[in-house]
Protein backbone atom coordinates (compact mmCIF):
# COMPACT_ATOMS: atom_id res chain seq x y z
CA UNK A 1 0.00 0.00 0.00
CA UNK A 2 1.12 3.57 -0.88
CA UNK A 3 0.14 6.22 1.24
CA UNK A 4 0.46 9.90 1.65
CA UNK A 5 -0.32 12.24 4.26
CA UNK A 6 -0.79 15.59 3.41
CA UNK A 7 -0.24 18.31 6.49
CA UNK A 8 0.87 21.72 7.94
CA UNK A 9 3.31 20.39 10.38
CA UNK A 10 5.63 17.37 10.64
CA UNK A 11 8.08 16.88 13.84
CA UNK A 12 10.80 17.47 13.59
CA UNK A 13 10.65 19.59 10.38
CA UNK A 14 8.47 22.20 11.79
CA UNK A 15 6.23 21.69 15.00
CA UNK A 16 3.35 23.99 16.45
CA UNK A 17 1.32 21.45 18.35
CA UNK A 18 0.87 17.93 18.56
CA UNK A 19 -0.26 17.72 15.02
CA UNK A 20 3.70 17.79 14.14
CA UNK A 21 3.88 14.82 16.32
CA UNK A 22 1.42 13.01 14.65
CA UNK A 23 2.80 13.40 11.24
CA UNK A 24 6.52 12.69 12.26
CA UNK A 25 5.52 9.77 14.30
CA UNK A 26 2.74 8.05 12.58
CA UNK A 27 4.03 7.41 9.15
CA UNK A 28 7.61 6.07 10.41
CA UNK A 29 5.54 3.22 12.03
CA UNK A 30 3.26 2.97 9.13
CA UNK A 31 6.54 2.17 7.18
CA UNK A 32 7.62 -0.50 9.86
CA UNK A 33 4.09 -2.44 9.44
CA UNK A 34 4.91 -2.79 4.93
CA UNK A 35 2.95 0.57 4.39
CA UNK A 36 4.87 3.21 2.05
CA UNK A 37 3.89 6.19 4.23
CA UNK A 38 5.04 9.40 2.59
CA UNK A 39 4.80 13.10 4.05
CA UNK A 40 4.43 16.26 1.93
CA UNK A 41 4.33 19.50 3.70
CA UNK A 42 5.12 23.16 3.10
CA UNK A 43 9.13 24.46 3.28
CA UNK A 44 9.27 26.80 5.57
CA UNK A 45 12.45 28.40 6.47
CA UNK A 46 13.75 27.01 9.24
CA UNK A 47 16.66 25.66 11.46
CA UNK A 48 15.64 22.49 10.04
CA UNK A 49 15.62 23.27 6.48
CA UNK A 50 18.65 25.35 6.61
CA UNK A 51 20.69 22.33 7.77
CA UNK A 52 18.94 19.86 6.06
CA UNK A 53 19.85 18.77 2.15
CA UNK A 54 16.79 18.55 -0.01
CA UNK A 55 16.91 17.79 -3.78
CA UNK A 56 15.02 19.85 -6.27
CA UNK A 57 12.72 16.68 -8.24
CA UNK A 58 10.07 18.49 -9.70
CA UNK A 59 9.30 21.83 -11.19
CA UNK A 60 6.35 23.74 -12.06
CA UNK A 61 4.02 27.05 -12.06
CA UNK A 62 0.68 26.97 -10.30
CA UNK A 63 -2.20 28.97 -10.86
CA UNK A 64 -3.75 30.45 -7.75
CA UNK A 65 -6.55 32.38 -8.97
CA UNK A 66 -5.47 35.07 -11.18
CA UNK A 67 -1.73 34.61 -9.97
CA UNK A 68 0.79 32.54 -11.51
CA UNK A 69 3.31 30.78 -8.98
CA UNK A 70 6.86 28.89 -9.62
CA UNK A 71 6.73 26.06 -6.93
CA UNK A 72 9.56 22.98 -6.48
CA UNK A 73 8.86 19.47 -4.73
CA UNK A 74 12.38 19.13 -2.86
CA UNK A 75 12.99 15.53 -1.42
CA UNK A 76 14.83 15.65 1.48
CA UNK A 77 17.73 13.48 0.85
CA UNK A 78 18.31 11.24 3.48
CA UNK A 79 16.26 8.97 5.15
CA UNK A 80 16.90 9.94 8.79
CA UNK A 81 13.11 10.15 9.58
CA UNK A 82 12.05 7.13 8.43
CA UNK A 83 9.71 8.09 6.06
CA UNK A 84 10.52 10.04 2.40
CA UNK A 85 9.60 13.83 3.17
CA UNK A 86 8.98 16.12 0.07
CA UNK A 87 8.48 19.89 0.85
CA UNK A 88 6.73 21.80 -1.56
CA UNK A 89 8.51 25.47 -2.19
CA UNK A 90 6.42 27.95 -3.27
CA UNK A 91 9.22 30.92 -2.09
CA UNK A 92 6.81 33.97 -1.95
CA UNK A 93 4.12 32.36 -0.02
CA UNK A 94 5.61 29.64 2.07
CA UNK A 95 9.25 29.91 2.74
CA UNK A 96 8.77 32.01 6.17
CA UNK A 97 9.85 31.58 9.48
CA UNK A 98 6.56 30.55 10.94
CA UNK A 99 3.88 28.08 9.94
CA UNK A 100 0.75 29.63 10.78
CA UNK A 101 0.15 33.36 9.88
CA UNK A 102 -2.49 36.19 8.37
CA UNK A 103 -2.70 34.79 5.22
CA UNK A 104 -3.44 31.02 4.72
CA UNK A 105 -6.15 30.79 2.76
CA UNK A 106 -3.56 31.86 -0.20
CA UNK A 107 -1.04 29.76 1.24
CA UNK A 108 -2.45 26.55 2.00
CA UNK A 109 -4.08 26.61 -0.99
CA UNK A 110 -0.65 27.58 -2.83
CA UNK A 111 0.05 24.09 -1.30
CA UNK A 112 -2.48 22.24 -1.73
CA UNK A 113 -2.60 22.53 -5.30
CA UNK A 114 0.57 22.57 -5.82
CA UNK A 115 1.07 18.98 -4.10
CA UNK A 116 -2.13 17.89 -6.52
CA UNK A 117 -0.38 19.03 -9.60
CA UNK A 118 2.61 17.16 -8.81
CA UNK A 119 0.29 14.10 -7.84
CA UNK A 120 -1.34 14.27 -11.07
CA UNK A 121 2.48 13.55 -12.47
CA UNK A 122 2.78 10.08 -10.69
CA UNK A 123 2.91 7.30 -13.06
CA UNK A 124 1.93 4.72 -9.62
CA UNK A 125 -1.07 7.30 -7.81
CA UNK A 126 -1.08 6.75 -3.91
CA UNK A 127 -3.78 4.17 -3.08
CA UNK A 128 -4.95 6.24 -0.08
CA UNK A 129 -4.39 10.59 0.30
CA UNK A 130 -4.37 11.28 4.00
CA UNK A 131 -5.31 14.72 5.10
CA UNK A 132 -4.94 16.40 8.44
CA UNK A 133 -7.12 19.64 9.80
CA UNK A 134 -7.81 22.31 7.72
CA UNK A 135 -5.20 23.41 6.35
CA UNK A 136 -5.04 20.38 3.57
CA UNK A 137 -9.05 20.40 4.01
CA UNK A 138 -9.81 21.37 0.30
CA UNK A 139 -7.62 18.52 -0.95
CA UNK A 140 -10.64 16.26 -0.98
CA UNK A 141 -13.20 18.60 -2.74
CA UNK A 142 -10.26 19.49 -5.39
CA UNK A 143 -10.08 15.56 -6.13
CA UNK A 144 -13.45 15.21 -6.24
CA UNK A 145 -14.61 18.46 -7.82
CA UNK A 146 -12.13 20.42 -10.01
CA UNK A 147 -12.15 19.18 -13.36
CA UNK A 148 -7.98 19.46 -13.69
CA UNK A 149 -7.64 16.74 -10.86
CA UNK A 150 -10.43 14.38 -12.47
CA UNK A 151 -8.11 11.61 -13.06
CA UNK A 152 -7.46 11.59 -9.03
CA UNK A 153 -11.12 10.90 -8.23
CA UNK A 154 -10.83 7.55 -7.24
CA UNK A 155 -8.49 7.87 -4.41
CA UNK A 156 -9.79 7.46 -1.64
CA UNK A 157 -8.89 10.93 0.96
CA UNK A 158 -9.15 9.59 4.98
CA UNK A 159 -9.57 13.23 7.33
CA UNK A 160 -7.78 13.15 10.47
CA UNK A 161 -9.38 16.15 12.71
CA UNK A 162 -6.42 16.81 15.35
CA UNK A 163 -8.17 19.99 16.27
CA UNK A 164 -12.45 21.29 15.08
CA UNK A 165 -11.95 24.82 16.44
CA UNK A 166 -10.18 25.94 13.95
CA UNK A 167 -11.87 25.11 10.72
CA UNK A 168 -9.49 27.60 7.46
CA UNK A 169 -13.23 29.80 6.82
CA UNK A 170 -12.93 32.54 4.15
CA UNK A 171 -15.50 34.36 1.98
CA UNK A 172 -17.40 33.05 -0.78
CA UNK A 173 -15.64 35.80 -2.84
CA UNK A 174 -12.59 34.13 -2.74
CA UNK A 175 -13.42 31.03 -4.52
CA UNK A 176 -11.79 31.96 -7.49
CA UNK A 177 -8.84 30.53 -6.22
CA UNK A 178 -10.14 27.08 -6.08
CA UNK A 179 -9.13 25.40 -9.24
CA UNK A 180 -12.51 25.23 -11.54
CA UNK A 181 -15.00 22.91 -10.41
CA UNK A 182 -19.26 22.58 -11.38
CA UNK A 183 -20.34 25.46 -9.82
CA UNK A 184 -23.67 23.51 -8.82
CA UNK A 185 -21.47 22.04 -6.32
CA UNK A 186 -20.25 24.87 -4.69
CA UNK A 187 -22.19 23.71 -1.47
CA UNK A 188 -19.87 21.10 -0.87
CA UNK A 189 -17.55 24.21 0.47
CA UNK A 190 -20.15 25.90 2.38
CA UNK A 191 -20.63 25.97 5.95
CA UNK A 192 -22.98 28.65 7.32
CA UNK A 193 -22.36 31.47 4.91
CA UNK A 194 -18.74 31.00 4.02
CA UNK A 195 -16.31 28.46 2.93
CA UNK A 196 -15.07 26.13 5.52
CA UNK A 197 -12.63 23.88 4.39
CA UNK A 198 -12.38 21.74 7.36
CA UNK A 199 -16.24 21.50 7.08
CA UNK A 200 -15.68 20.86 3.28
CA UNK A 201 -13.27 17.95 4.22
CA UNK A 202 -15.87 16.30 6.31
CA UNK A 203 -18.05 16.44 3.63
CA UNK A 204 -15.81 14.97 0.93
CA UNK A 205 -13.26 12.92 2.76
CA UNK A 206 -13.94 8.79 2.30
CA UNK A 207 -13.50 8.44 5.85
CA UNK A 208 -13.15 11.24 9.05
CA UNK A 209 -11.30 10.09 11.77
CA UNK A 210 -10.56 12.09 14.97
CA UNK A 211 -7.49 12.05 17.53
CA UNK A 212 -9.29 9.87 20.19
CA UNK A 213 -13.00 8.10 19.99
CA UNK A 214 -14.20 9.68 22.87
CA UNK A 215 -12.68 13.28 21.17
CA UNK A 216 -15.41 11.95 18.55
CA UNK A 217 -18.40 11.50 20.53
CA UNK A 218 -18.04 14.76 22.18
CA UNK A 219 -17.54 16.92 18.66
CA UNK A 220 -21.51 15.23 18.01
CA UNK A 221 -22.55 17.48 20.59
CA UNK A 222 -20.06 20.60 20.21
CA UNK A 223 -17.77 21.47 17.58
CA UNK A 224 -17.79 25.13 17.14
CA UNK A 225 -20.91 25.13 14.78
CA UNK A 226 -20.36 21.78 13.05
CA UNK A 227 -21.74 19.08 15.35
CA UNK A 228 -25.10 19.02 12.84
CA UNK A 229 -22.31 18.10 10.16
CA UNK A 230 -20.60 15.69 12.02
CA UNK A 231 -24.24 13.94 13.15
CA UNK A 232 -24.74 13.73 9.97
CA UNK A 233 -21.73 12.03 8.35
CA UNK A 234 -21.50 10.26 11.26
CA UNK A 235 -21.27 6.39 8.74
CA UNK A 236 -17.82 7.75 8.02
CA UNK A 237 -16.37 8.89 11.68
CA UNK A 238 -14.34 7.03 13.79
CA UNK A 239 -11.90 8.06 16.80
CA UNK A 240 -8.37 6.65 16.46
CA UNK A 241 -5.76 7.24 19.40
CA UNK A 242 -3.19 9.06 19.07
CA UNK A 243 0.38 6.96 19.80
CA UNK A 244 3.35 8.89 20.79
CA UNK A 245 6.68 7.92 19.37
CA UNK A 246 8.79 5.87 21.78
CA UNK A 247 11.97 6.04 20.17
CA UNK A 248 11.81 9.91 20.89
CA UNK A 249 9.98 9.64 24.22
CA UNK A 250 11.89 7.35 25.77
CA UNK A 251 13.94 8.62 29.20
CA UNK A 252 16.46 5.67 28.75
CA UNK A 253 17.74 7.36 25.51
CA UNK A 254 16.94 10.94 25.31
CA UNK A 255 19.61 13.34 24.79
CA UNK A 256 17.87 16.51 26.21
CA UNK A 257 17.34 15.51 29.27
CA UNK A 258 20.17 15.82 32.78
CA UNK A 259 19.86 12.02 33.59
CA UNK A 260 18.57 9.20 31.30
CA UNK A 261 16.65 6.78 33.68
CA UNK A 262 14.71 3.11 33.27
CA UNK A 263 11.87 1.64 35.52
CA UNK A 264 14.95 0.27 37.20
CA UNK A 265 16.58 3.82 38.26
CA UNK A 266 13.44 5.86 37.93
CA UNK A 267 13.36 7.40 41.23
CA UNK A 268 16.81 8.44 41.20
CA UNK A 269 17.14 9.40 37.88
CA UNK A 270 13.76 11.66 37.47
CA UNK A 271 15.46 13.19 40.96
CA UNK A 272 18.71 14.43 39.05
CA UNK A 273 16.37 16.29 36.39
CA UNK A 274 13.96 17.55 39.23
CA UNK A 275 17.31 18.50 40.99
CA UNK A 276 18.31 20.33 37.96
CA UNK A 277 14.62 21.90 37.15
CA UNK A 278 14.68 23.47 40.67
CA UNK A 279 18.15 24.77 40.65
CA UNK A 280 17.63 26.19 37.44
CA UNK A 281 13.76 27.81 37.84
CA UNK A 282 14.96 28.70 41.79
CA UNK A 283 11.99 26.17 43.21
CA UNK A 284 12.13 23.76 46.43
CA UNK A 285 12.82 20.45 45.28
CA UNK A 286 11.96 18.68 48.76
CA UNK A 287 7.90 19.91 47.22
CA UNK A 288 6.15 17.97 45.19
CA UNK A 289 6.81 19.84 41.89
CA UNK A 290 3.37 20.07 39.55
CA UNK A 291 3.97 21.52 35.95
CA UNK A 292 2.16 22.97 32.85
CA UNK A 293 3.31 22.17 29.00
CA UNK A 294 1.77 23.92 26.45
CA UNK A 295 -0.19 26.90 24.69
CA UNK A 296 -1.81 29.17 27.14
CA UNK A 297 -4.78 29.58 25.32
CA UNK A 298 -8.82 29.07 26.79
CA UNK A 299 -8.92 25.70 25.60
CA UNK A 300 -5.74 24.48 28.02
CA UNK A 301 -7.87 26.48 30.80
CA UNK A 302 -4.77 29.15 30.36
CA UNK A 303 -7.14 32.01 31.43
CA UNK A 304 -7.51 30.73 35.25
CA UNK A 305 -3.96 29.65 35.66
CA UNK A 306 -3.28 32.96 37.89
CA UNK A 307 -5.88 32.22 40.05
CA UNK A 308 -5.20 28.53 40.88
CA UNK A 309 -2.21 28.93 41.19
CA UNK A 310 -2.07 31.33 43.49
CA UNK A 311 -4.67 29.38 46.01
CA UNK A 312 -2.86 26.13 45.07
CA UNK A 313 0.17 27.61 46.36
CA UNK A 314 -1.67 29.17 49.37
CA UNK A 315 -3.50 25.87 50.31
CA UNK A 316 -0.92 23.56 49.52
CA UNK A 317 3.23 23.11 49.98
CA UNK A 318 4.17 22.70 46.47
CA UNK A 319 5.85 24.03 43.77
CA UNK A 320 4.91 24.86 40.32
CA UNK A 321 7.11 25.41 37.00
CA UNK A 322 5.16 26.64 33.70
CA UNK A 323 6.69 26.03 30.04
CA UNK A 324 4.44 27.67 27.50
CA UNK A 325 3.45 30.85 25.59
CA UNK A 326 0.11 32.16 23.84
CA UNK A 327 -2.28 34.67 23.99
CA UNK A 328 -1.17 37.75 25.51
CA UNK A 329 -3.73 38.55 28.27
CA UNK A 330 -2.87 34.81 29.65
CA UNK A 331 0.90 35.20 29.35
CA UNK A 332 0.39 38.70 31.61
CA UNK A 333 -1.61 37.07 33.78
CA UNK A 334 1.45 34.98 35.18
CA UNK A 335 3.77 37.91 35.97
CA UNK A 336 2.59 38.47 39.72
CA UNK A 337 2.74 35.06 40.61
CA UNK A 338 6.79 35.12 39.64
CA UNK A 339 7.56 37.43 42.93
CA UNK A 340 6.05 34.36 44.50
CA UNK A 341 8.43 31.70 45.76
CA UNK A 342 7.16 28.87 44.77
CA UNK A 343 6.58 29.62 41.11
CA UNK A 344 8.59 30.05 38.03
CA UNK A 345 7.11 30.64 34.50
CA UNK A 346 9.36 29.86 31.20
CA UNK A 347 7.58 31.98 28.83
CA UNK A 348 8.25 30.71 25.15
CA UNK A 349 8.91 27.25 23.13
CA UNK A 350 11.66 25.12 24.07
CA UNK A 351 11.26 20.94 23.03
CA UNK A 352 14.84 20.55 25.41
CA UNK A 353 13.20 21.98 28.46
CA UNK A 354 10.13 20.32 27.76
CA UNK A 355 11.92 16.85 27.57
CA UNK A 356 13.51 17.62 30.65
CA UNK A 357 10.34 18.98 32.31
CA UNK A 358 8.52 15.82 31.36
CA UNK A 359 11.85 13.74 33.58
CA UNK A 360 11.96 16.08 36.19
CA UNK A 361 8.28 16.71 36.98
CA UNK A 362 6.10 14.72 40.00
CA UNK A 363 2.63 15.81 38.51
CA UNK A 364 1.62 17.09 34.98
CA UNK A 365 -1.21 19.67 35.02
CA UNK A 366 -4.12 19.50 31.88
CA UNK A 367 -7.08 21.40 32.83
CA UNK A 368 -7.98 21.37 29.51
CA UNK A 369 -11.46 22.39 28.64
CA UNK A 370 -11.05 20.60 25.03
CA UNK A 371 -8.43 18.49 24.73
CA UNK A 372 -8.59 16.59 20.81
CA UNK A 373 -6.27 13.95 22.07
CA UNK A 374 -3.34 15.74 24.39
CA UNK A 375 -0.30 13.88 23.95
CA UNK A 376 1.54 15.69 26.91
CA UNK A 377 -0.03 13.40 29.34
CA UNK A 378 1.33 10.35 27.65
CA UNK A 379 4.74 11.81 27.51
CA UNK A 380 4.68 12.23 31.15
CA UNK A 381 3.50 8.80 31.72
CA UNK A 382 6.22 7.78 29.76
CA UNK A 383 8.61 9.57 31.98
CA UNK A 384 6.71 8.21 35.26
CA UNK A 385 5.19 12.24 35.81
CA UNK A 386 1.67 11.73 37.12
CA UNK A 387 -0.95 13.33 35.10
CA UNK A 388 -3.54 15.67 36.66
CA UNK A 389 -6.18 16.03 33.98
CA UNK A 390 -9.50 17.30 33.53
CA UNK A 391 -11.79 14.05 32.19
CA UNK A 392 -11.96 14.64 28.50
CA UNK A 393 -11.57 14.11 25.05
CA UNK A 394 -8.18 12.34 24.42
CA UNK A 395 -7.97 12.49 28.41
CA UNK A 396 -10.36 10.57 29.19
CA UNK A 397 -9.60 8.00 27.41
CA UNK A 398 -5.65 7.66 28.38
CA UNK A 399 -5.82 8.38 32.21
CA UNK A 400 -7.52 6.64 34.87
CA UNK A 401 -8.43 8.18 38.47
CA UNK A 402 -6.30 6.72 41.44
CA UNK A 403 -9.88 6.48 43.16
CA UNK A 404 -11.01 3.42 40.57
CA UNK A 405 -7.66 1.31 40.42
CA UNK A 406 -5.88 4.01 38.02
CA UNK A 407 -2.84 5.79 38.13
CA UNK A 408 -3.69 9.31 37.51
CA UNK A 409 -5.69 12.27 39.43
CA UNK A 410 -8.73 13.09 37.01
CA UNK A 411 -11.25 16.14 37.76
CA UNK A 412 -14.58 17.00 35.95
CA UNK A 413 -14.80 19.74 34.34
CA UNK A 414 -12.91 23.40 34.67
CA UNK A 415 -13.21 25.64 37.52
CA UNK A 416 -10.54 26.91 40.06
CA UNK A 417 -11.91 24.83 42.26
CA UNK A 418 -12.43 21.94 40.97
CA UNK A 419 -8.53 22.10 39.89
CA UNK A 420 -7.27 23.40 43.05
CA UNK A 421 -8.89 20.34 44.78
CA UNK A 422 -7.37 17.71 42.31
CA UNK A 423 -3.95 19.62 43.71
CA UNK A 424 -4.74 18.81 46.85
CA UNK A 425 -5.69 15.63 45.94
CA UNK A 426 -2.17 14.87 44.32
CA UNK A 427 -0.33 16.14 46.93
CA UNK A 428 -1.49 13.75 49.50
CA UNK A 429 -1.04 11.23 47.32
CA UNK A 430 2.71 12.50 46.72
CA UNK A 431 2.93 11.96 50.84
CA UNK A 432 2.70 7.85 50.66
CA UNK A 433 6.03 7.77 49.31
CA UNK A 434 5.88 4.24 48.54
CA UNK A 435 2.88 4.24 46.81
CA UNK A 436 3.57 7.45 44.51
CA UNK A 437 6.92 5.65 43.68
CA UNK A 438 4.90 2.22 42.89
CA UNK A 439 2.89 3.95 40.70
CA UNK A 440 5.67 6.30 38.86
CA UNK A 441 6.87 3.29 37.92
CA UNK A 442 4.05 1.39 36.52
CA UNK A 443 2.76 3.68 34.40
CA UNK A 444 6.31 4.27 33.32
CA UNK A 445 4.68 0.61 30.95
CA UNK A 446 1.89 1.95 30.00
CA UNK A 447 2.16 1.26 25.80
CA UNK A 448 1.05 4.34 24.24
CA UNK A 449 3.34 3.48 21.35
CA UNK A 450 2.16 4.50 18.00
CA UNK A 451 1.97 0.34 16.76
CA UNK A 452 -1.60 -0.12 17.89
CA UNK A 453 -2.93 2.99 16.08
CA UNK A 454 -1.02 2.65 13.34
CA UNK A 455 -2.49 -1.11 12.79
CA UNK A 456 -5.83 0.63 13.70
CA UNK A 457 -5.28 2.84 10.83
CA UNK A 458 -4.34 0.10 8.27
CA UNK A 459 -7.56 -1.35 8.56
CA UNK A 460 -9.31 1.67 8.01
CA UNK A 461 -7.29 2.27 4.38
CA UNK A 462 -8.02 -1.59 3.96
CA UNK A 463 -12.09 -0.52 4.13
CA UNK A 464 -11.51 1.82 1.34
CA UNK A 465 -10.08 -0.66 -1.36
CA UNK A 466 -12.56 -0.67 -4.09
P1 LIG B 1 -1.84 20.91 21.12
O1 LIG B 1 -1.56 20.28 19.79
O2 LIG B 1 -3.29 21.22 21.37
O3 LIG B 1 -0.97 22.09 21.41
P2 LIG B 1 -0.90 18.39 22.26
O4 LIG B 1 -0.91 17.87 23.66
O5 LIG B 1 -1.57 17.53 21.24
O6 LIG B 1 -1.50 19.85 22.28
O7 LIG B 1 0.62 18.58 21.80
C1 LIG B 1 1.41 19.55 22.35
C2 LIG B 1 2.85 19.27 21.95
O8 LIG B 1 3.56 20.50 21.93
C3 LIG B 1 3.58 18.40 22.94
O9 LIG B 1 4.63 17.73 22.26
C4 LIG B 1 4.17 19.44 23.92
O10 LIG B 1 5.28 18.93 24.62
C5 LIG B 1 4.57 20.51 22.94
N1 LIG B 1 4.61 21.87 23.49
C6 LIG B 1 3.57 22.72 23.69
N2 LIG B 1 4.01 23.91 24.15
C7 LIG B 1 5.34 23.81 24.25
C8 LIG B 1 6.38 24.73 24.66
N3 LIG B 1 6.10 25.95 25.07
N4 LIG B 1 7.66 24.30 24.61
C9 LIG B 1 7.95 23.03 24.21
N5 LIG B 1 7.03 22.13 23.80
C10 LIG B 1 5.75 22.52 23.83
Amino acid sequence: MNLLHITAECYPVAKVGGLADVAGALPKYQNELGIQSRVIMPFYNNTFTQNSEFEKIYHSRLTLGNNQLDFNILKLADNSLGFDLFCVDVPELLYKDYVYSFDDTERFLAFQIATLDWVLTFEDKPDVIHTHDHHTGLISFMISQSFKYETLKNIPTVLTIHNAQYQGWFPHNKVYLIPQFNFDNVGLLDWDGSINPLASAIKCSWKVTTVSPSYMEELKLKANGLEHLLNAESAKCVGILNGIDWKVWNPETDNFIIKNYTTKNLISGKKENKDWLCKTYNLDNTKPLFVFIGRLVHEKGADLFSDIFNIALEKTDISILLLGSGEKENENSLKPLLDLPNFNAHIGYDEKLSHIIYAGADFLLMPSRVEPCGLNQMYSLRYGTVPVVNAIGGLKDTVIDIKENGFGICHDGVTTEKVTEAISRATDFYQNKEEFSKNSEKITKIDHSWNNSAQEYLTLYKSLKQ
